[in-house]
């Protein structure tokens, strides 16, 4: 029976792989269905990661010597997806696609979460390179210039206002004239005089050339008109898909509790509403967001995780 069985191998269940490992933990696997390095691998540049200043290495070059680190030190990697997690007794079964399962004393979950796209021409061209998904981590690449944010909710009206506070001009682009977004929220953005709203509209085409996105092509639905933007960057905020459904027991019900909006209830330890079962990174409430803050939470579940494995024996 495994010590720990992590479960996503991104900025989170490595740190959690490398503190449980060198905690003393003897017998700790982390299952991930890929090559390790998380979401992050996806970025052509990080520059917000504390210590880590180096201009033009990109999020795979970042991530690399983690891997490493944490294989030094005894972390076993198994490429494999996780179907499912439960609770047996005072054990966890972690069932795999390939229909195996390995039983372990403890649980740490970082399976992320996914931005959602929107399927635009040019959105997968783009990615990385002009489109993003995540004002904390590029606004800055845009600072003093304009930029547009597509989106009606919550999330794309507060990163147009964070991204307001970087950039010269923000147009917030939404297909309806009326907000999912919170009233208070909308009427905030309302007020900040560099954001534009800009509604009834839709992006037929995001355009650019080599060096990345150079604008937008819009269209209102409702008059038919057709005009261009000229930005260098596209901050797209159409929802998230929380990596939740490890957690789901066969009838499709959650093991542990869990926000309306999918994301893992913890505690600041990271534990959930079941004894042993941690969540981290991207699919925990609250979640910031950000590789330090994944990283973070999977130290501090791997100190969990040593404690409540010593008070258990
Ligand atoms: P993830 O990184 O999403 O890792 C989860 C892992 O779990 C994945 O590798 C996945 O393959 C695996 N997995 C999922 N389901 C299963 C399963 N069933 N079985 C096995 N494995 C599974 N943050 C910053 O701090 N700074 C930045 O500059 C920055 N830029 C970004 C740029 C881009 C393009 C993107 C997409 C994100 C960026 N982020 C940035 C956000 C950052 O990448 C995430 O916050 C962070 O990676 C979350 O870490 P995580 O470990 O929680 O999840
Ligand atoms: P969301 O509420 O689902 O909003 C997604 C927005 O994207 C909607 O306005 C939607 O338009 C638009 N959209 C979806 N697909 C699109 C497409 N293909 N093209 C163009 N636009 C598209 O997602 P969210 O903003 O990420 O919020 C998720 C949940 O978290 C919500 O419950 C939200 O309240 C919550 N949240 C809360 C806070 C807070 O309380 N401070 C902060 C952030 C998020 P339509 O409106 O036309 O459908």
């Amino acid at each position: 029976m495994l010590d720990c069985a992590i479960i996503g191998g991104g900025p989170a269940g490595l740190t959690a792989g490398l503190y449980t490992t060198r905690g003393g933990l003897k017998n700790v696997v982390m299952f991930e269905m890929g090559m390790p390095g998380g979401q992050i691998t996806q970025s052509s540049e990080i520059e917000n990661y504390p210590g880590f200043y180096q201009h033009g290495k990109t999020g795979m070059d970042f991530m690399e010597t983690w891997q490493e680190q944490c294989f030094a030190f005894g972390l076993k990697h198994e490429m494999k997806k996780v179907e499912r997690v439960s609770k047996e007794k005072e054990h966890f079964v972690v069932t795999l696609e390939d229909g195996n399962s390995i039983e372990a004393k403890t649980v740490i979950v970082g399976t992320g979460s996914t931005p959602k796209r929107t399927g635009i021409k040019g959105e997968d061209e783009f990615w990385g390179r002009g489109v993003s998904t995540c004002a904390t981590c590029d606004g800055f690449f845009y600072k003093d210039k304009e930029v547009a944010v597509l989106g009606g909710g919550d999330t794309a009206l507060e990163e147009a206002h964070y991204l307001s506070n970087i950039c010269s001009k923000v147009y917030l682009i939404h297909r309806r004239d009326s907000f999912r977004a919170s009233p208070t929220t909308v009427d905030r953005i309302k007020n900040i005089d560099n954001i534009e709203i800009i509604t009834n509209t839709i992006i037929e085409e995001i355009e650019g050339d080599m060096m990345g996105v150079t604008g937008v092509r819009l269209k209102n639905i409702k008059t038919d008109e057709k005009s261009n933007l000229k930005v260098p960057g596209l901050f797209i905020f159409v929802g998230h898909n929380v990596n939740n459904s490890v957690l789901k027991d066969e009838g499709g019900n959650f093991i542990c509790d869990m926000s309306d909006w999918g994301q893992v209830v913890v505690d600041l330890s990271m534990r959930t509403s079941i004894k042993g079962l941690y969540a981290t990174g991207d699919m925990r409430i609250e979640a910031p967001k950000q590789v330090v803050s994944a990283a973070g939470d999977g130290a501090v579940a791997a100190l969990q995780v040593i404690s409540y494995l010593q008070e258990e024996s």
